[in-house]
């Protein structure tokens, strides 16, 4: 964690400020203004949650190391193929992920980041930004933190629901969504918080992965279903980026791969 990310932060629970109360950004604790909250940093991961656990199975996965272990390494990769029937290699994801975050001054926020492979594209991208990925399960935030640790990368992970963001309102020049909307439950309640933390100028892109068309695609899909993974209708989610103030500027479906990208202000 970098302290200095912590001006972005408030209290999820009596959303005052945080500051540092004991140790430093890898071993220590965060308290609130008003006294009454504190939050541990343990391996360099600061820890907010205090909500239930998750309740999807897809969610439940997310807890578990190997899971996390595997995330970049095998379903990233593969699943995206077998799913969409076309190569998706990383390389063309960070371009078109440099093509819509450009040159952000101040936060950007990587929510549900997983593995923290678009904190790291950003990050290696634009060394001059702040960048905060959240994610709920401590598994995947560890392996973030190896990974960033490893790549010298200055990123600060927090474990965190993204149904009560714990960044102060209008403090996010970017935020990046990779493919968690197909796993989070109470999305009305997400695109809400997006938006409350979105700077005016801000800039938002949106990975997810669509219905399949292909056999093999449609099969998995139906296999992945019941254990809380759903796969969209484009429309549904532009609809609730437009609903909650945001106008899309560019919308590509690549087999089953959708690539969003919206700003505040229309320009
Ligand atoms: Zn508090």
């Amino acid at each position: 964690m970098q302290l200095t990310d912590l001006v972005y932060l408030r209290c999820p629970i009596c959303h005052t400020a945080l500051r540092l109360h004991i140790g430093n950004g890898i071993h220590g604790s965060v308290r609130c203004a008003s006294n009454t909250h504190t939050y541990d940093i343990r391996q360099g991961i600061l820890d907010l949650l205090t909500a239930p656990r998750p309740s999807s199975l897809a969610a439940w996965s997310n807890e578990f190391a190997l899971t996390a272990w595997a995330y970049e390494r095998l379903w990233r990769p593969y699943a995206l193929r077998i799913m969409s029937g076309t190569a998706f290699d990383y390389d063309r994801e960070q371009a078109i992920l440099a093509e819509a975050i450009t040159a952000p001054r101040g936060l950007v926020v990587d929510i549900a980041c997983s593995n923290g492979l678009y904190a790291r594209f950003i990050a290696n991208a634009y060394p001059s930004a702040a960048i905060i990925g959240i994610d709920r399960a401590m598994p995947m935030l560890i392996e973030a933190q190896r990974r960033a640790v490893a790549a010298r990368l200055p990123i600060s992970y927090i474990r965190a629901d993204a149904r009560a963001l714990p960044m102060s309102s209008g403090v996010a020049a970017g935020i990046v969504i990779a493919g968690s909307l197909n796993e989070m439950e109470d999305l009305p309640r997400v695109f809400a918080e997006v938006a409350r933390i979105a700077a005016p100028t801000s800039t938002l892109v949106n990975m997810a992965l669509t219905q399949a068309t292909t056999f093999f695609g449609k099969i998995i899909q139906a296999a992945l279903a019941p254990g809380g993974i759903t796969f969209f209708d484009p429309d549904t989610i532009i609809a609730q980026f437009v609903h909650t103030g945001w106008h899309i500027q560019a919308s590509t479906i690549t087999g089953i791969v959708w690539f969003v990208r919206a700003t505040r202000t229309g320009a």
